[in-house]
């Protein structure tokens, strides 16, 4: 019987999460034997055209990790929907613009700006950008169109599965892989990981206060804060309260509070409106004033609570 074909592709992310296929160590080979692979630009020599050759449908599965920023990237994402049975959206990146999405929080126009003209390594005395064609000695030349903002995946093309962290861990990779390989999917449109939020398996919840109330916020280095307690009983935001459970909680065993790139639990669209919510229902301060000094405290309240989601939430990009 002919094997699946899968196909592995990397759009507009930073190689992390084709790694983190590979984190699965030997389990690899055993997918490797199992599956055809067709496409895994970082790891094989496989070229686009032969996938265009394919008949609608013919690939059982494609994983595409990253973004969608270009026009390349969403020629590539569409032409992997149109031949594939299945696509799972691996990543933050692809399941809500990642980290790389903060970038719609300014204009294509100030990203070219600062890029090919004002940052102090920059030397263009031509005032050179890049253009979409060109010609050179009689030949165009072309480049791929950089779009006004970062897309996550379901902005482009129909997506059948989620796979979110930033990677996914090798655990819930290989919860993804053996669900495809022995038909055991869950309903389309589910993410592969836990419906709960990581305070329900963290192992410091029980340090919680019976209420947790906080009068001021500090920043991780402010503080020396202890392990074993909840950080946010400690003043110091952690966003396990509106993030999905499923990392094993690689950041809480460092002792790092989570930053949120399991993006939202089961059920809630925006996950930092979430933690906005959940955290004004915890603040001890009365009056306006202290309400205003509170908030102060916040550095960077859009790019903390929407590190890894903004192109999926509610804000999705600067306007105008
Ligand atoms: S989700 Fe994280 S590891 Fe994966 S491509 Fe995006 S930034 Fe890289
Ligand atoms: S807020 Fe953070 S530290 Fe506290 S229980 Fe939730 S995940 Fe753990
Ligand atoms: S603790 Fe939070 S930020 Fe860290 S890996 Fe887990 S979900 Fe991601």
């Amino acid at each position: 019987m002919a094997k699946p074909k899968v196909a592995i592709c990397w759009l507009g992310g930073c190689g992390g999460c084709d790694e983190a296929v590979v984190d699965i160590n030997e389990v690899i080979l055993g997918v490797a034997s199992a599956v055809d692979f067709v496409l895994w630009p970082v790891a094989l020599d496989f070229k686009y055209h032969s996938v265009e050759g394919m008949k609608n449908g013919e690939i059982a599965l494609s994983v595409i990790n990253g973004n969608v920023r270009n026009s390349e990237q969403e020629e590539v994402a569409k032409l992997l929907r149109e031949k594939s049975q299945l696509v799972l959206g691996f990543g933050s990146c692809a399941c809500f613009g990642g980290t790389p999405g903060l970038a719609n929080l300014t204009t294509k126009e100030d990203i070219f700006n600062w890029v090919y003209r004002d940052a102090p390594t920059v030397v263009n005395p031509d005032g050179n950008y890049p253009q979409i064609s060109t010609r050179v000695a009689g030949k165009e030349l072309t480049l791929p169109e950089f779009y006004k903002h970062v897309h996550a995946l379901n902005d482009i093309i129909d997506v059948d599965y989620y796979l979110p962290g930033c990677p996914p861990p090798p655990h819930l990779v290989m919860y993804a892989v053996s669900a495809v390989l022995e038909n055991k999917l869950p309903p389309k449109g589910s993410t592969l990981a836990p419906q709960r939020a990581l305070c329900d398996s963290c192992k410091r919840n029980n340090s919680k206060p019976e209420r947790l109330a906080i009068r001021e916020i500090k920043r991780i280095h402010e503080v020396e804060t202890t392990p074993d307690i909840c950080f946010l009983a400690q003043g110091v935001i952690c966003l396990g309260i509106a993030t999905r459970d499923g990392c094993g909680e690689s950041c809480l065993n460092i002792n790092i509070p989570c930053r949120g790139c399991f993006g939202p639990v089961e059920g809630v669209a925006d996950s930092g409106a979430k933690f906005v919510s959940a955290l004004a229902s915890i603040l001890d301060v009365q009056s306006d004033e202290d309400i205003a000094r509170v908030v102060d405290q916040i550095i960077d309240p859009v790019g903390y609570m929407y590190r890894f989601s903004l192109p999926a939430s509610t804000l999705r990009k600067k306007q105008g």
